[in-house]
């Protein structure tokens, strides 16, 4: 990623920051020697090296009531977070797009597919561009999704919101995901009602994710089975600012209540196994990011659900399929 150090200048200029606090991926961490140096020269500049885990995590407060502004690399703003001080972020988009065949796609004609759900992770925006038009020059119907308030451009997803999926999800006989890797795909599928192929730019492949993702939601309903003999029950509020749902743990103690469980409820910046496993609890039930419970989970000794898994393991409703937990909002 190269970064335009004038024109993050000239935004730090504007918001009149004279001390910063930079969060930098861990990709992007060789890259700090040379910004910290540039933008030390007018401010002062400290580097967060803790992990974080994208616009929803602005890190430790006691390093962001330090300081004036936070400039984050590597990831697109949440429009409807109420960030604590002002936020620049540094989207990375990949600069180059690989060459694309139309090949890829006979497939989906083949399948008899004429209308597309076109999404993208951030970082292939200017891909998703490519892909659309030559979908197009093939004759397929391609449709963009709105985004709601946790999405910053339409056609976007993250891990935990397909808003732009579900806004088309009626008018599209599938969806195509422009991304790198399984983490988007997975979340897309287990929300979205049709089929989800992952066009990987990494390898130039196009799957259809939907037998992958049976084989995971066939993993959550164990965890969801399992949970069903729970007694104590750790409810967790993540502290994080954009993952702070805790009137949605406060709903979810009421409801344990309610099934004659015995709740408990904690906030916690990041969850750990070890807490879990000392409180003795029999099930954990995580309100944070909703891909700790769904990726983690061998992390795990006891079942880790999402709200929804944990609703239906109480019964406190029945889906006619896995439903994901999307954030929408945070308290
Ligand atoms: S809550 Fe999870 S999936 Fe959503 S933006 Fe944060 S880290 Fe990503």
């Amino acid at each position: 990623m190269k970064l335009q150090t004038d024109s993050i200048i000239e935004k730090l200029r504007q918001i009149e920051a004279k001390k910063i606090m930079i969060q930098v991926p861990d990709g992007l961490k060789p890259g700090v020697f040379e910004l910290f140096n540039s933008l030390s020269k007018e401010f002062r500049i400290i580097i967060s090296s803790d992990p974080f885990f994208g616009a929803c995590d602005v890190g430790d407060s006691v390093l962001y009531n330090d300081v004036d502004c936070i400039l984050q690399l590597g990831h697109s703003e949440i429009p409807n977070i109420k960030y604590p001080k002002p936020v620049v972020f540094v989207e990375y988009k990949e600069e180059k797009v690989p060459e694309i065949s139309e090949s890829l796609f006979l497939e989906l004609k083949g399948k008899g597919i004429r209308s597309i759900g076109l999404m993208f992770s951030i970082q292939y925006v200017d891909a998703a561009e490519v892909v659309k038009e030559k979908l197009q020059n093939m004759g397929f119907n391609v449709l963009v999704g709105n985004n709601d308030g946790r999405l910053k451009y339409p056609g976007q997803v993250l891990g935990c919101n397909y808003s732009t999926g579900h806004s088309i999800q009626k008018d599209v006989d599938c969806f195509l995901l422009v991304s790198t890797g399984i983490f988007h795909g997975l979340g897309a599928q287990l929300a979205l009602p049709k089929d989800v192929y992952l066009l990987d730019l990494n390898d130039l492949t196009l799957r259809n994710l939907a037998p992958e993702t049976d084989r995971v939601i066939r993993r959550r309903y164990a965890a969801i089975e399992r949970a069903m003999n729970s007694r104590k029950i750790c409810i967790v509020v993540d502290t994080k600012i954009g993952q702070k749902r805790e009137k949605l743990a406060r709903v979810l103690v009421e409801q344990a209540r309610a099934a004659d469980l015995q709740p408990v409820l904690i906030y916690s910046n990041n969850a750990s196994p070890t807490d879990y496993e000392n409180m003795r609890c029999d099930a954990v039930v995580f309100t944070g990011c909703p891909r700790v419970p769904i990726d983690d989970q061998d992390r795990y000794s006891m079942p880790i659900l999402t709200a929804p898994e944990f609703r239906a393991a109480i019964k406190a409703r029945s889906d006619s399929r896995y439903v994901m937990d999307e954030i929408v909002a945070t308290d």
